[in-house]
Order: C-alpha cells, then structure tokens, then sequence
C-alpha cells in the first residue's frame, strides 16, 4: 500500500497502535531491513523521521539549501528538525547526515566499495563475522547489496569529463592506475530491478544535494519501494525516542517531526514484536542511549568506538585546468559541459602492508545549489588556509586574474571552474565516544583531529593539487587557527557488533545484548545500521552497511523459521 501522489508513505491516520515488525530509520540499514523483512510476509512498519522528499524537490539554490539545513550544536538546534542536511557540530569531531525517507542516501557521492579482506580480522569484530570472511562467505552479502542498489563503473561510454582526466593525471605522477569505482547510477531510461522508474544521468553533478532526475539509486528507489510493494507501511516526520519493554512487546515512543513554525504535537505510542533500529550510527546510538536512561539493560559499551571512517576531505583550487566540478544546481545543462556524477575516479592506496596506513582518493564535486557563494568562500577560504603548491611568478598572476574572473563572471569561469574537490578515506583509531547532553548525542574526541594518519591524508590531497599547480585548502575546519577539528559524512560505531556484552552491544546478528557482560540478547531488538561497524573500513561505508543488514535479517528470519526472497528483480 502506498501514499498519494504515488508517494510510499502514508498519512499518520493510517497509523496502527501494534505492528509485527517496526523498522526504524529508512537508510541502508533501514531499507534493508524493511524490504527483506516484507518480503518474509510479516507486517512491516517503517518509521522515518524525516520527509519525503522526492525528484524535483531536492535543493538546487542557496536559499533552497539554507531551507534544507539542520545545525545542531552542544547549546542548541538551528533550522527545521525536518530538513535534509543534518549537521552536528560537536569540539572535535562534526558530523553530517541526511534526514529524509532514504536516509543519507539522498545526499550521498553514491560510491559503493567492499573493504579489504583483512578489515575483517580485526579482533572487535565478532567471531563469527571473521571466519565467514576468511572463508569467502561474505561474498553473497555483498553481490545482493550491490545487485539491489543498482552499483556500476561510470561506463566508458559515457561523456569524458574534466575533473575525471585530472585525477587520471594525479594517478599518473603517483604511479598508480586511475580507478572507477562501482557507483550507484543509472545510466539509462526505463524501469529498474525494483520497478521503479528511473532516468539515465544527464551528468549535472548534484548528487550530494538529491538528485532531481531520477538517476541516482538511492533506497527511496530500490529497497523501500520494494519493501512497499511487499506491504511494507511508511510513516515519516516520526522521531522515535525511546523503547521500553512492555510484556511480550516493545513500547515504543515516538515524538512527531513538526516544522519551526508548527506547534509541537503528543507523543505517540506503538507497540511492536520486533523491532530494528535503523537511525544511523548517531539515531540508533542515540536511542539506545535514552532507553538505557529510563530503565533499558544493556552494554556499558553503548556510545563507544565512534569512528569519522577517517574521512579527510579538501580542495584543489584555481589549478591551471579546466576541472569542471561544480554542479549544474537550477542552471539549463544546455550547452554546458557534462560534469559527470559527484564522484568517478579513484586512487586506491590500500596495499600498505599495514592496514592502519590504507587510503583511497576520490575526486568530487561540489553542487551547483552552492555555487552562487564559491568564488567568495574561496577566495577568502584560500588566503586562511591555502598552501601554493607552484611558487612562480606567472603562476601567480594567472592564479590572480583566474580568482578574479571567478569574483566577476562567476563560479563556472575562472578560479572555480579549475576547482575539484578530493576525498581521502583512511583510517582511525575509532577512539570517540557518543554520549547525552540535554537529550541530544554528542560526539566526544580530545585529539581526533591529530591522528598521523589524518596528516598523510592531507599531504595526498596537497600532492593530488600539485599536479594541476593549484592552490591546497583544507578541510576548512581541519586547521591551524581551530585546533583540527573534523568532519565526516561516514559516521560509524556506538553500537558495535561483537562477541559479548563486555566489549559489544550487539552479536555478529545484530541482536542487542540484555545486560552489561554475557551473551544474552533482548528478544526482538536488533540494531543494523553503521552503528554496528566496529572500526574504520578503509573505504566508503555505504555498502558494508547494507552487506551487514542483509547478513542481520538472513539470520534473523532462519532464527525465527520464515523465509524470504533475494533476488533483485521484480517478483
Ligand atoms: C555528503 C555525503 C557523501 C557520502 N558519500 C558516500 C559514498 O559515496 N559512499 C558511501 O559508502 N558512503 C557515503 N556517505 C555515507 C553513507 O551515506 C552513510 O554511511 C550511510 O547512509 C549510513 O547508512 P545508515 O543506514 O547507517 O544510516 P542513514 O543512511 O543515515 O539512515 C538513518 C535514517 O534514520 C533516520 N533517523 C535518525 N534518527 C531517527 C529517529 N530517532 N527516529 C526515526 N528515524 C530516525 C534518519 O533521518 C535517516 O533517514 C556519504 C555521506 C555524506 C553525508
Ligand atoms: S550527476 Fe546529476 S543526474 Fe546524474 S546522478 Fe548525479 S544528480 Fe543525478
């Protein structure tokens, strides 16, 4: 059953006061689990706290962007609980993700990458989980993510684009071979797996701020529409903010998502047999944090091994390219350049024979919803933090008409348009913690910022500026005059997977311990989102995440003696 407009969710008069199976959180994990779950035939609910915001009404303007941003900092919130970018600023680590049915898929760079074998053998992660890898045994997990998200290579049919040469060319001088990673794109008109029709790219470069074309396979076109079409029900503008037992059920306490200006509503009650908490690394932990404080059992090591994924992001700016790598955001792609999909090329620097030392480099682009205020941000961005990596006089001069040019003509001339941005994923020691302050997550991390791989990570995007003789800026909180905070947009941790609740909050199934050692679990709590990941992967997480739900709810329906289908196509 679906919503009006051909939306998939309902209106809340539809509510029921119990359902089978509630599912919290409609990102990968969320998605997931919904799907898989209705497929089994139970009845699924799917709760969201954000809307749903399809194709063609994502932000393609500065004051859409502003209308769509959530800050949250340690005193208070700023902007609409409902709006799509959610950031949390915290003293050392900040954090964005998305709010909105699909989760953080609907502002993500799509890239869909397997880690490392040996990520695996890592003493936190479960027993179990480690020799299913040795063994090859993940292998179908993956293969299921990566058929129902739709995940393939920029095809070498597509337009050549700008920023892609440029990191062909840092390749090059680092004597590596330039990649393509699997990127969740379609690249061509029709129905998809799911049913649901999608466009092929038009190469605009907006991903991170929603795709308006119908081109980007996040969960909203993939696993929730499949969920739905398996009787899955969607709600959203619903925030659930703690369970508790309540006999043979779980309590569940939802507080409605109103708008600034709206008044707040009542709580509203649901029970549910089973329920998955799906909220994200921060949602989920966030959770399991309040039940905890009004009366839940569970594992000291709730809000522990918070994890950035060591993410370092950064700017190669006013090079002597073209790069092209600022989205197209409102403006007519007529006669434009094609500037590709936000991220298509990639440098992998895994082969370190310490797994602590890995990276890969990924190029990116910055939307055209932002564009308006780049030449400005820059300019000034630069003079704060920028580091010249060609010191010549010529240089120099060029470097200065390109800026102005930017300042006159705007950002798709000049110092802007020979601007790409670059992503390294390394590696962190997952030494933060989640904890409450006034009833909201916070993140804490004395020192997160000075980890030597962080550094490394750096000097690769310096050395990646280099080759176009461009001009370094930094992550711009990553610096000298603030202490090096960070940011990630790859939260992971808090409510990690293991073998017993002394070390872990869920087992290798993503049941949630029931007490503070032993390996008792709570009937019919799971968590399975990137809370669970106990450690940084090496790479983008967005695949692990949806590997390791299909892995959840394969367990979950065998325990319970249901079955369920797995084939990506339409029934
Ligand atoms: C700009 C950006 C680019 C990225 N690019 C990539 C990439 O290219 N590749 C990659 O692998 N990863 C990428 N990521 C990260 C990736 O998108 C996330 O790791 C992934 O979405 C996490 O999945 P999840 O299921 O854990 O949580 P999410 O996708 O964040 O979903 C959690 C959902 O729960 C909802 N929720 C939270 N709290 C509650 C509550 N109390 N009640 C009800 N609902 C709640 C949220 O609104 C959200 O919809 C990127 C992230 C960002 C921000
Ligand atoms: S490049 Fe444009 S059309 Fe293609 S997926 Fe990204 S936002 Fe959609």
């Amino acid at each position: 059953m679906s919503g009006a407009d051909g939306r998939l969710s309902l209106p809340r008069e539809s509510l029921k006061s119990h359902y089978e199976i509630a599912v919290i959180g409609s990102g990968y994990g969320g998605g997931v689990a919904a799907s898989r779950l209705a497929r089994a035939g139970r009845q699924v609910a799917v709760f969201e706290r954000g809307r749903e915001i399809t194709p063609g009404e994502y932000p393609d303007s500065v004051p859409k962007m502003i209308e769509e941003t959530q800050v949250d900092l340690p005193e208070t919130h700023i902007g609409s609980p409902a709006a799509l970018f959610d950031f949390r600023f915290n003293t050392d680590m900040n954090v964005i993700v998305g709010c909105g049915l699909g989760g953080t898929s609907l502002i993500n760079a799509n890239i869909s990458l397997e880690p490392e074998a040996r990520i695996f053998d890592h003493p936190h992660w479960p027993e179990s989980l480690r020799q299913e890898s040795r063994a090859g045994s993940l292998a179908p997990q993956f293969a299921r993510a990566i058929a129902m998200l739709g995940a393939k290579p920029y095809p070498d049919s597509a337009p050549r684009t700008e920023k892609l040469a440029a990191i062909g060319r840092v390749a090059q001088r680092l004597g590596r071979p330039l990649q393509r990673p699997l990127i969740n794109v379609t690249f061509q008109d029709g129905p998809n797996h799911a049913g649901i029709q999608q466009s092929a790219c038009i190469y605009c470069g907006d991903c991170v701020a929603g795709c308006n074309h119908r081109a980007k396979n996040t969960i909203l076109m993939n696993y929730l529409p499949d969920a739905v079409r398996h009787g899955a029900e969607v709600f959203t503008r619903m925030r659930l903010e703690f369970i508790a037992r309540g006999g043979p059920s779980w309590k569940l306490f939802f507080r409605p998502v109103t708008g600034l200006l709206q008044p707040s509503q009542p709580a509203v009650e649901v029970t549910s047999e089973v329920v998955v908490l799906a909220a994200g690394t921060l949602g989920s932990t966030e959770i399991l944090l309040r039940s905890r404080d009004r009366g839940l059992t569970m594992s000291d090591a709730v809000g522990s091994r918070f994890s950035g994924n060591g993410d370092m992001i950064g700017f190669s700016y006013n090079s002597e390219e073209t790069l092209n790598a600022i989205g197209w955001g409102r403006r007519d792609g007529a006669g434009r350049r094609p500037v590709g999909p936000c991220s298509t090329g990639m440098i992998d620097l895994r082969d370190s024979p310490s797994v602590e030392d890995t990276k890969i480099l990924v190029e990116a682009v910055l939307p055209g919803a932002l564009a308006a205020v780049l030449p400005e941000a820059f300019a000034a961005g630069s003079k704060l933090t920028g580091i010249r990596t060609e010191h010549g006089v010529l240089n120099f001069v060029r470097s200065k008409f390109r800026e102005f040019g930017s300042l006159l003509f705007g950002p798709y001339a000049g110092a802007i348009h020979n601007t790409v941005t670059y992503l390294v994923v390394s590696q962190d020691d997952s030494g933060g913690q989640l904890y409450l302050d006034r009833d909201r997550v916070r993140v804490a991390w004395p020192g997160a910022g000075a980890a030597p791989a962080l550094a490394d990570a750096s000097e690769l995007i310096r050395r990646a500026t280099e080759a176009g003789s461009g001009i370094f800026v930094r992550n711009p909180v990553w610096n000298r005059f603030n202490g090096k905070q960070l940011f990630t947009g790859h939260p992971l941790g808090g409510c990690i997977m293991g073998d017993d609740a002394g070390t872990a909050v869920v087992t290798h199934k993503g049941e949630v311990f029931a007490g503070r050692t032993g390996g008792e679990v709570h009937p019919g709590l799971y968590v399975m989102d990137g809370a669970v990941v106990p450690r940084s992967l090496g790479v983008n997480p967005l695949l692990t995440i949806t590997a390791l739900a299909e892995r959840s709810c394969e367990r979950l329906v065998l325990d319970r003696g249901w079955t369920t289908s797995y084939d990506a196509a339409r029934p």
